[in-house]
């Protein structure tokens, strides 16, 4: 297929971010930024040196529903949007969804030991929810679809950046568009989000993280077309150093298990300063690596008052 990368400025620390112009049966836009003014310049410009206009875009396909990928779906009225199911929830955001998102946070910080004043700071997103598109989707794509006008395009879930995540895979060619899955210079954050469901247990998302990763390096890829910085050709190392790199920091948070016992105590061990700036960020990513360290047999937990407490098995 051919690819036409369109880069978006954010507002956020990872910088800029990549969308996807291809042609096949379809014009189809992959992700499509944030949603600032920056960005809808930078999108329209993109567009326009790969020969169209904005509204030539049959349809906007997303990666993932956060921010930095799925704002200017706003900026098509009249195309398709299609995503994961849960990307709807993000789109839509009803006061049911709000609601339950807020609580889901509450009572994870709460068993995470996070002070009061940083869990109202947390929930506090009004600003980070703005940049989202508000177009609910027009088709739900699941894991195993192929995506319409693009014969032989087929979506997988790799689920634990977001729970939404979706890479795309071109089988006669291996190319593919990967959302965030594997970036070529960072490590992708696990993010703690609520479930598909809006019910149960919270979704372990650095295990589920890594199985995606573990997929991915099955799959025969030449390609892949990263939501941020270069493309990736060389994708079974990399994907063995990000895995042996949480591996040894999970070892290290085992150390510090020594003296600091719960998630917020370990996260501002682990993090110091950058706590303050990213509490929900840093917080995901030691949570991460304490499910690994049970789920590995490193660790166990256990519920003390109200608060989860991990102790080197
Ligand atoms: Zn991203």
């Amino acid at each position: 297929m051919h690819i036409h990368k369109i880069v978006l400025p954010t507002p956020y620390a990872i910088g800029d971010v990549n969308a996807f112009l291809v042609k096949g049966d379809a014009l189809t836009l992959f992700d499509a930024g944030p949603k600032t003014a920056q960005a809808y310049e930078a999108l329209k410009q993109g567009i326009q040196e790969a020969g169209y206009e904005l509204q030539d875009i049959e349809q906007v396909v997303l990666t993932h529903h956060h921010p930095d990928h799925a704002g200017w779906v706003d900026a098509f009225p009249k195309a398709e949007i299609l995503g994961h199911r849960y990307v709807d929830y993000w789109m839509r955001q009803t006061t049911e969804f709000l609601q339950y998102r807020e609580c889901f946070y509450r009572q994870q910080l709460e068993q995470e030991n996070v002070p009061q004043e940083d869990i109202a700071r947390i929930l506090d997103a009004r600003e980070e929810l703005e940049l989202f598109g508000t177009r609910p989707l027009t088709q739900f794509i699941q894991d195993g679809d192929e995506v319409p006008g693009h014969p032989g395009l087929i979506a997988h879930e790799t689920l634990g950046h977001a729970q939404s995540h979706l890479m795309f895979v071109e089988q006669h060619t291996g190319q593919a568009i990967g959302g965030d899955l594997l970036l070529e210079k960072v490590s992708s954050n696990p993010l703690v989000e609520p479930p598909v469901d809006l019910q149960g247990e919270r979704p372990k998302s650095l295990l589920q993280y890594n199985a995606s990763l573990k997929k991915l390096q099955q799959m025969d890829i030449s390609t892949l077309y990263t939501g941020h910085g270069e493309a990736v050709t060389d994708i079974k190392p990399l994907v063995t150093a990000r895995l042996t790199k949480q591996h040894e920091r999970a070892m290290y948070v085992l150390q510090l298990m020594e003296e600091h016992r719960n998630v917020y105590d370990l996260t501002k061990a682990l993090f110091g300063k950058t706590y303050a700036k990213q509490p929900g960020l840093t917080l995901s990513e030691t949570l991460g690596q304490l499910d690994y360290l049970v789920e590995e047999g490193y660790a166990r937990s256990e519920m003390q008052n109200g608060v989860e407490i991990y102790i080197p098995a």
